[in-house]
């Protein structure tokens, strides 16, 4: 058997850490099987890394941010290897130019486009285990290349893929995933099982345990993809297909995303092009725009609410002002203390009343709803933030979430 596992930034936070990943990565090796283990930066580290080089630049170029960042992860790929050594086994690290994980030139949020998984197979075929840098890539003239933050889940999914593995154990700080984030929300639940789909909702929606890239390699690949700790022995959650049992149930998670800005533009003139003479300059400013809300007009004249991440508000705002003088938009309001709640379940498809029912109970808590979005299989509000943990909490106790309430939670869905 051929298994990938990856571990996170906590799990490789120190040294102690660092030789506890060696003994399961042996114990793996031990059972038999071929061990391919990916690598985040050590806890802090990127973070650290990425504050230097704001430091001395106060915009820094992508390109050499990159250079700087992807460094963390050969640090402990490096330090891997070498504790598995100390413990007796045989390990090589790899960085992402040596096995040749190609990706576009998107410095700091790149795709990857190919792996050549070849020196990875002779690691395995001498009987090593091939210690792989997360997070890294490199682009077709030789560029180091990033995969943004949470990366080394995607790098870990894709060698799964490439190396058609077996399976695919992500290795963090909890054991599993859970009904919403259990460090916001201490009622919530381990799942045993969870869809594709619904994952790369939950990630979408801010639950960052998975990257969102590396759910949707895992759905195009059908990598079975498994979430554990790397401190204890609990079976973790396994991603994967979605069954009739799944459906049974009405909410199968609520997630929560700070990340969030929204901006206002009143009195935006209600004629055809508008939209586009908006959303076409910052697409080409490369800032990524989420929800987006227009009220019926009056007089000619509507107003059009949209938001983009927290860190993209500046670079948005100006480009917007640059672009609603010519339009004759006459105000524009930001505000950067939103955020986004969202309840996702693929039971929704089938039933109607979640939507009206997340109102009823942000309502309850005094929760004023800013914004809406809904799809097949989620409904997000967009509230202040400073209420998101109370609305995170009111809507999985409602949605029969709640440790010990399963039962409540399926005869809802009747
Ligand atoms: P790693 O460094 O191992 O990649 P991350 O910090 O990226 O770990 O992801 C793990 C964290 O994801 C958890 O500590 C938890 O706070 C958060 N999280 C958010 N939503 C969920 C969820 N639904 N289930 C489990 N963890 C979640
Ligand atoms: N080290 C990178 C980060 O902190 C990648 C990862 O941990 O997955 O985002
Ligand atoms: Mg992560």
């Amino acid at each position: 058997m051929l298994v990938v596992q990856k571990y996170g930034g906590t799990s490789v936070g120190d040294l102690d850490r660092i030789r506890r990943v060696a003994r399961r990565c042996l114990a793996a090796r031990a059972a038999g099987h071929d061990v391919v283990v990916v690598v985040s930066a050590m806890a802090g580290e990127t973070n650290r890394l990425l504050a230097l080089t704001r430091q001395i630049h106060p915009s820094p170029e992508e390109r050499e941010q990159d250079v700087v960042v992807a460094t963390g992860e050969q640090v402990s790929v490096g330090l891997l290897a070498l504790a598995i050594q100390a413990a007796g086994g045989k390990a090589v690290s790899l960085l992402g130019h040596q096995v040749k994980i190609v990706t576009d030139s998107s410095f700091s949020r790149a795709r990857i486009q190919s792996i050549d998984a070849d020196r990875i197979s002779a690691a395995l075929g001498r009987g090593e285990i091939a210690v792989v840098a997360g997070f890294q890539g490199t682009d077709e003239r030789g560029n180091v290349t990033t995969l943004g933050r949470g990366g080394s889940d995607t790098t870990a999914v894709a060698l799964a893929a490439a190396l058609r593995a077996d399976s695919c154990e992500i290795y963090t700080d909890v054991d599993g995933v859970y009904t919403a984030d259990p460090n916001v929300c201490p009622a919530a639940r381990k799942l045993d099982r969870i869809s594709y789909e619904e994952m790369l909702e939950l990630a979408s929606q801010g639950a960052k345990v998975l990257q969102i890239r590396s759910v949707e390699f895992a759905m195009k690949y059908r990598v079975p993809l498994w979430v554990k700790s790397s401190f204890g022995d609990d079976p973790g959650t396994l991603v994967c297909e979605e069954d009739s049992a799944m459906e049974d149930v009405l909410v199968s998670g609520i997630a929560s995303d700070r990340n969030e800005a929204k901006i206002a533009l009143r009195s935006v003139p209600d004629v055809p092009g508008v939209a586009a003479k908006i959303f076409t300059p910052l697409a080409e400013a490369g800032v990524v725009v989420d929800m987006i809300v227009q009220n019926v007009s009056q007089e000619g004249h509507t107003d059009l609410t949209f938001t983009v991440g927290r860190g993209d508000l500046g670079k948005a705002a100006s480009v917007i002002r640059a672009a609603a003088g010519p339009l004759g938009v006459k105000g524009i309001e930001t505000d950067d203390q939103v955020a986004k709640v969202s309840v996702v379940g693929v039971g929704m498809r089938n039933h109607s009343g979640v939507a009206s029912k997340m109102f009823q109970v942000l309502a309850a808590e005094g929760i004023n709803v800013l914004m809406i979005s809904t799809s097949e299989i989620k409904i997000s509000c967009v509230v202040h933030e400073k209420y998101t943990e109370l609305a995170v909490r009111a809507l999985h106790t409602a949605f029969g979430l709640d440790r010990a309430s399963r039962g409540a939670a399926i005869a809802q869905a009747g």
